[in-house]
């Protein structure tokens, strides 16, 4: 969401004439976007931007400014803390980076705001030199306070676009190139609900229908979205995802803890069952789909029976691809009451026997894959061996392959899998 909120705002800058830098001592305006979701964030951001008073001292002109969820969480405490900081603005005012910098320029003044702005942000759907993918927020904040999360207090109350401003920025963008769409929101699949934080009754699915009508958008060839909670997918959202052609096979669906004791504390409104139940009822339906998810060790009073079952689950379920967070107190989210029971030493453990497990995993997942064929978008030249090109599958995994004189960033070719390495695939072009 920070991607996609970065990328809006420097296109604002863009069309308004100004131009986009990777040097920082280039820049006449330096803009950090933040996150707050775990404290190591918001400690990473600050050295940073500590950082750059030397670069004022040398070059005082120089505006700097910093957006996002820390900046709303601090406000102007943020300006006492760094003296060489002109301007905060918080999530519900990014769209108000360009005028404030133009302010600063003309006044010299500094400047914070963070009113959370309740309504569509119009600057949206601006949009920097898309390629062959690009983003699209169809949701902004998060009404479910999960209690370990700072979102809510951050990102404020969840706010659905209208189908229209996404599909005609979709189309916009297909024209331009861009073949792969992924749609963003903290509860993508809560699209289109009004903020109702109940799961939508059986049958209905605001979400299954903007799927469905981006399906139709001739040109485009693949939508990703990202990430659904899992008690959303509700019968009507999966048969939408069966039929519609261009949703990849492949799931991000946080699972958090695979202890319903914990699950409650987390205030995550599911069990471990009723988990297990819907993944196997979306695989029943998708085959192929893969999965991704969230988990977090070390939540206040995880015990290591806890831990076990959550290393059972994600075993169980088999997840592709998982991202492991040891538990972070942030003040403001409900669980920061709670005392943080469990040692850094022992979050750091649990977090490396399940990253140590999903390796395991994906090698063997990556190894049966060997032979097969598969469909892959084509991103361009790999990173790591010029000579090669990497693309993805539907399914989210990597592919690299030689390309042939005819291969175009944004393609979708055929590839014939001949090895698997640790995390991605190797392959010739059919
Ligand atoms: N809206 C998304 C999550 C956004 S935050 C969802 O519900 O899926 C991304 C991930 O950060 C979460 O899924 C969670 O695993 C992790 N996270 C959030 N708060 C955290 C905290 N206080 N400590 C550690 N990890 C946290
Ligand atoms: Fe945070 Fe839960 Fe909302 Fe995700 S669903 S953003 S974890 S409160």
């Amino acid at each position: 969401m920070n991607e996609r909120d970065s990328e809006a705002v420097g296109a604002t800058f863009i069309k308004a004439g100004h131009t986009l830098c990777n040097i920082e001592e280039d820049a006449d305006v330096l803009l950090f976007n933040t996150c707050s979701v775990r404290d190591a964030a918001e400690r990473k951001a600050k050295g940073k931007i500590g950082y750059m008073r030397k670069l004022k001292l040398r070059k005082p002109q120089l505006i700097i400014g910093v957006m996002g969820c820390m900046a709303q969480r601090l406000g102007e405490k943020l300006l006492d803390e760094l003296p060489h900081l002109d301007f905060v603005l918080g999530t519900g005012q990014i769209h108000k980076a360009l005028e404030t910098v133009e302010k600063i320029a003309a006044e010299r003044s500094r400047f914070h705001d963070t009113a959370i702005c309740p309504e569509e942000i119009d600057m949206l759907g601006a949009h920097g030199e898309n390629s062959w993918s690009a983003q699209i927020a169809i949701t902004r904040g998060c009404n479910r306070f999960c209690s370990y999360c700072i979102v809510p207090y951050v990102r404020g109350r969840e706010v659905s676009r209208s189908l229209d401003s996404i599909i005609s920025e979709a189309k916009m963008l297909v024209a331009s190139g861009v073949k792969e769409i992924l749609l963003l929101g903290q509860n993508v699949a809560a699209y289109g609900l009004n903020g109702d934080i109940r799961p939508p009754a059986d049958g209905h699915s605001p979400f299954a229908e903007l799927l469905e009508a981006l399906n139709e958008i001739s040109g485009l060839e693949r939508i990703r979205y990202t990430s659904p909670y899992v008690s959303y997918f509700n019968d009507r959202l999966i048969g939408a995802l069966a039929h519609c052609s261009k949703v990849c096979h492949n799931i991000h669906l946080p699972l958090q803890s695979g202890s319903d004791r914990i699950l409650q504390a987390m205030n995550r409104q599911y069990t471990a069952q009723s988990y297990r139940e819907k993944v196997a009822q979306l695989r029943d339906a998708i085959p192929d789909l893969t999965f991704s998810t969230d988990v977090i060790v070390g939540f206040p009073g995880e015990e290591e029976s806890d831990f076990q079952l959550t290393r059972d689950l994600m075993n169980e379920v088999g997840f592709e691809q998982a991202f492991i967070f040891k538990y972070s107190p942030r003040p403001g989210a409900k669980s920061a009451l709670l005392s943080d029971t469990v040692s850094e030493e022992e979050k750091l453990r649990r977090n490396n026997i399940l990253l140590d497990d999903l390796q395991l995993r994906i090698s063997r997942k990556l190894a049966a894959l060997n032979g097969s064929i598969q469909e892959v978008l084509c991103e361009g030249v790999s990173t790591r061996n010029k000579s090669r090109w990497t693309g993805r599958t539907g399914t989210n995994f990597v592919v690299h392959f030689e390309p042939d004189a005819a291969v175009k960033t944004g393609d979708l070719r055929k590839v014939r899998i001949t090895r698997s390495g640790n995390v991605s695939l190797f392959g010739e072009l059919c």
